[in-house]
């Protein structure tokens, strides 16, 4: 049976650079976008009205950068990645709800090892939990003792196409690779490069073949232009960023997805880590160089999109900070919606354009003029279906039958493609 349902608010931000459409609200057909109208153009008899006229709606969140176990303000972050199955699972449901009541209905996940992220995707899928919809790597790439290793790690040529063929038969949706080394883990420096271009160059190689992006998690130097130089679809976090290399990344259109709470929230890698002199001196190098290279980067007009990288319910964060240097509201936003979908390749998300999956955040507040009112997230929907309802404390999971379609690539859950071969 088709159910119509129109959103009434004081108006439609959609995610494109429209802006606000005043005074409209949102007409939802089969958990779609139908229209961005006014009321009076809407009617039928099985029309249902939700009222939300004190509120601003606007396009679910794409939180670009994420991992669904780790917590950053609790520290040692590797270890946390390598931790048991179980546990990793218990937080990951919290950490998931954390993200979708802050209006963060889509997420990309850049590295979990135990295939947790595989399950959690489907079981999200499923209706068993609730959190975004995700898009998942499986275990990134990173050589013996590099950042972010899960494992072994892994080197060559050969053996990374083999890591990709892996990852790829379980059904990621993309690649992670680090070709640099990370604030977070000691005795790893930012810009030298972990692997040599030839490996980068196998690893896309190889993604290609499987129709994968790879990702590069790399803050500056010979690590991200190498990358770049290979033609990596984004450079994630890229602190350390010169002129050099974010010009080469504008000609070849490059992604960059900031991801700045985690380096200045003081809940972020600041307070998890502060007993780690090793950590914390390449913070204050990372915050120095991050301030002048998100400026190069807003001069150089560089494609951008957000994530919390683990700073779960924070996506607020992210925009306001583009916005503190020198994005417009409207920019903002739409690096945290429309932008988040490029990256991810997920023409179903990111606007409300007719057609789109009806995944939305309702704001108290206008946030084109000011952008804080991104925190003041009340209400959050997927598909259609309100699944969190932050006024009241409450989170839903869908019910199974509002489930037709919710993944990424259309197959079904629970049917076997995807997953394991
Ligand atoms: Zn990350």
């Amino acid at each position: 049976m088709s159910t119509t349902k129109f959103v009434r608010c004081r108006g439609v931000i959609d995610g494109t650079d429209v802006g606000l459409r005043e005074g409209a609200g949102l007409l939802v057909r089969d958990g779609r976008v139908a229209a961005v109208t006014s009321r009076d153009q809407v009617s039928g008899p099985d029309l249902t009205v939700l009222d939300f006229s004190d509120y601003y709606l606007v396009p679910g969140f794409v939180d670009a950068h994420t991992h669904v176990t780790i917590r950053p303000g609790e520290g040692d972050q590797h270890g946390q990645l390598q931790g048991p199955a179980a546990w990793q699972a218990i937080r990951g449901v919290a950490n998931l709800g954390g993200m979708l009541r802050s209006g963060v209905t889509t997420a990309r996940i850049m590295t979990e090892v135990h295939d947790i992220d595989f399950e959690f995707k489907e079981r999200i899928a499923l209706g068993e939990v609730t959190g975004p919809r995700l898009h998942v790597s499986g275990p990134g790439l990173s050589p013996p003792g590099g950042h972010g290793s899960a494992g072994a790690g892994v080197s060559g040529p050969e053996n990374l196409r083999e890591a990709v063929r892996r990852n790829a038969g379980k059904g990621a949706d993309h690649i992670k690779m680090f070709t640099t080394g990370g604030v977070s883990s000691s005795g790893t420096a930012l810009e030298t490069s972990a692997y040599s271009g030839e490996e980068i160059a196998a690893t896309i190689d190889e993604a290609g073949k499987h129709g994968l992006p790879v990702s590069a998690h790399a803050h500056g130097g010979p690590g991200a232009e190498l990358a770049v130089d290979a033609g990596i679809h984004s450079i994630e976090h890229g602190a350390l960023l010169t002129e050099d290399i974010i010009g080469k990344m504008r000609h070849r259109g490059t992604w960059l997805v900031a991801t700045n709470s985690i380096l200045f929230h003081p809940t972020g890698i600041e307070q998890g880590d502060a007993s780690e002199p090793s950590i914390m001196s390449k913070v204050t190098q990372a915050r120095a160089a991050a301030e002048v290279s998100l400026g190069l980067v807003r001069r150089a007009g560089l494609r951008v999109a957000v994530g919390t990288d683990s700073m779960h319910g924070l996506i607020g964060f992210e925009m306001e900070w583009l916005v503190r240097h020198g994005w417009t509201e409207l920019e903002a936003v739409i690096a945290g919606t429309a932008s988040g979908a490029a990256v991810l390749r997920d023409s179903s998300c990111g606007t409300l354009e007719p057609g789109k999956r009806a995944d939305f955040a309702l704001l108290r507040r206008n946030p084109l003029t000011d952008i804080t009112a991104v925190y003041e997230v009340d209400h959050v929907f997927r598909s259609g279906r309100q699944v969190a309802d932050n006024a009241a404390g409450v989170l839903s999971v869908p019910p199974r039958s509002d489930l037709g379609g919710l993944m990424a690539d259309g197959h079904v859950p629970g049917k076997g493609a995807g997953r394991a071969g």
